[in-house]
């Protein structure tokens, strides 16, 4: 706090962002927990269209339209991955090729214990790559390894210390 009240913020505004929750709409203050960093209302607004019929039913006759087609769509999901010859979904995948261009930017330091500090325009980064951690928040939040983690992963495999 007293590196923020020198930095010349309003401590006013500071104080109203802290009282509203943060933790439900800024992805710094999210759990990790759940694994998801989404913060829009998507998945709640496209399941509610997805069940619009069944909603129009009975509880029970909603309820059994519902797993009915949740099963439909789980049968054909199991069928499209099958045919994925990919280690990785192809979003996940796109995530991750996002990440290799990004990682051109990043410098690594190896610390002791499976730790490295990841530079990226003068800013570090510290990875703990055994708990799966960097403090960018990114891996924990989503599970899915930031730029800063496929640096590293990068640099261990043509061992040098920067990979452009
Ligand atoms: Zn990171």
């Amino acid at each position: 706090m007293e590196g923020i009240q020198q930095s010349g913020v309003d401590m006013s505004l500071l104080k109203d962002f802290l009282d509203n929750e943060p933790e439900t709409f800024c992805r710094a203050f999210m759990s990790h927990v759940p694994r998801c960093d989404s913060v829009e209302s998507n998945i709640c607004e496209t399941f509610n269209g997805y069940i619009l019929e069944e909603r129009e039913d009975g509880i029970i006759d909603m309820l059994e339209g519902i797993r009915k087609k949740l099963m439909v769509r789980f049968v054909d999901k199991n069928k499209q991955i099958a045919r994925v010859q990919r280690a990785f979904c192809p979003r996940i995948e796109k995530r991750l090729m996002v990440g290799v261009e990004m990682a051109k930017m990043c410098t690594v330091n190896p610390a002791l214990n499976d730790k490295f500090e990841v530079v990226v325009d003068r800013k570090g980064f510290v990875v703990d790559m055994e708990e799966h951690s960097c403090t960018c928040g990114y891996w924990g939040l989503t599970g899915i390894p930031c730029h800063h983690v496929v640096c590293i992963r990068l640099v261990s495999e043509i061992g040098g210390g920067c990979i452009c």
